[in-house]
């Protein structure tokens, strides 16, 4: 579901661009407000939708989520740690949709070059880094014991 901009919302802050992770939210040299250049190659992520301080990108949702007729719009309350989601449904029905903002303070991620270089043992695990341990278990779980087919 990629995203558009209501360009009479839109004041040209330019937060989009700079969160846009695949870069294709750019400002209109001549009307100096956000589009979104390339559609097909939007991550949906909705780091815009979310970061927009105008409330000025919707989304355009698939018909199997929202059918044509719809709207989704998303309001962010840092203040409140909340995001909410209302989706309006073309018959008028309402869904709303409240989440807790992620608050880990920012730069506080440790960078990869923070941890020990990985073992030749770990190059050909399976599992993913730091795994089990940021999964907080001790081991996968496995198919150990169940019969082969
Ligand atoms: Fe960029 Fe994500 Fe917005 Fe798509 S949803 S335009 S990838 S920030
Ligand atoms: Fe426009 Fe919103 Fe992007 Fe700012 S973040 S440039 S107001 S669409």
């Amino acid at each position: 579901m990629p995203t558009f901009v209501y360009m009479t919302r839109c004041d040209g802050c330019g937060e989009c661009v700079d969160i846009c992770p695949s870069d294709i939210m750019h400002i209109d040299k001549t009307y100096r407000r956000a589009y979104n250049i390339e559609p097909n190659m939007c991550w949906e992520c909705y780091s815009c939708v979310k970061m927009c301080p105008q409330h000025a990108i919707d989304v355009r949702g698939y018909a199997d989520f929202a059918p044509l007729g719809h709207s989704v719009r998303v309001r962010r309350e840092p203040e409140k740690g909340t995001i909410s989601w209302k989706i309006k449904f073309r018959d008028g029905r309402e869904k709303d949709f409240v989440s807790p903002i992620r608050t880990t303070p920012w730069g506080s991620i440790e960078e990869p070059k923070d941890f020990p270089a990985p073992t030749e043992e770990e190059y050909t695990s399976q599992e993913l880094w730091h795994e089990p341990a940021a999964l907080k278990i001790d081991a996968l779980p496995t198919l150990a014991g169940k019969e082969k087919a």
